[in-house]
């Protein structure tokens, strides 16, 4: 019998008509923001039954597990790379995404240019920022990140695009509306058009905040197996 993922189907309709209705509340247009399918832990199958439906966006957290479902993922789908990134890991998916989310360090950027230069190619970054200041969570403290974005704006190589945040999930409300307002303040200067935020139970409130993207995993897979 074949495997039945409809359920992956109508909570993707489910998340897209929660956007829908968060951009109408907001006064934005729908095709403002994007929905990524977050895989950590779901089998390359059950993504794959996803970008049928006609998911387009897919970020992955860890590099390792990203090799071993590259190759079986449908090519109609981009990846990003979301999780927390080594340096020395870079190497191996300069070639396989399309953006990296997770840019935190002056020595990351320098790794990522260094191997987009060497490939012929630009890697779009947007630097994360822990905006609510917990010792647990990677990125950039909002107070150094004009330095980051200084320096990835003359680094070749990246072509800087914008921000990513995991707000803490209790006041979610509060640090979604603080990352908006550092947002707006870099986003002319640096060119910026991605605001990255909002996850399964945040995603709606990050729309009306004005994310432009959000990454739903939970909400769109299940519950994951195992802790990551
Ligand atoms: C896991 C993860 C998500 C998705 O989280 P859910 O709560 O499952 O939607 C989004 N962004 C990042 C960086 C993640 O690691």
């Amino acid at each position: 019998m074949e495997n039945d993922f409809s359920y992956v189907g109508e909570n993707l309709k489910r998340i897209r008509d929660n956007v829908r209705e968060a951009c109408a509340k907001a006064g934005r247009e729908e095709d403002s923001v994007r929905i990524m399918a977050v895989t950590k832990t779901v089998a390359p199958e059950i993504v794959n039954y996803a970008i049928q439906q006609g998911m387009d966006l897919l970020g992955e957290n860890r590099v390792q597990e990203f090799l071993s479902k590259k190759d079986i993922y449908l090519k109609s789908a981009e990846v990003h790379m979301i999780g927390h990134l080594q340096t020395n890991k870079v190497k191996y998916i300069i070639n396989d995404v399309s953006m990296i989310q997770s840019v935190d360090s002056e020595k990351l950027l320098a790794e990522i240019s260094r191997l987009a230069v060497k490939n012929g190619r630009t890697m779009d970054i947007l630097c994360e920022v822990n905006i609510g200041g917990e010792d647990s969570k990677s990125g950039i403290a909002p107070e150094a990140l004009r330095g980051l974005l200084e320096k990835a704006a003359q680094t070749e190589g990246v072509r800087l695009r914008g921000l990513m945040t995991i707000p803490p999930p209790s006041d979610s409300d509060i640090f979604l509306g603080r990352m908006k307002e550092l947002y707006d303040s870099f986003s002319d200067e640096f060119s910026m058009d991605v605001l990255s935020m909002g996850m399964t139970h945040d995603y709606a409130a990050a729309v009306r905040m004005g994310s432009t993207l959000v990454r739903v995993g939970t909400g769109l897979f299940g519950a994951r197996n195992y802790a990551i």
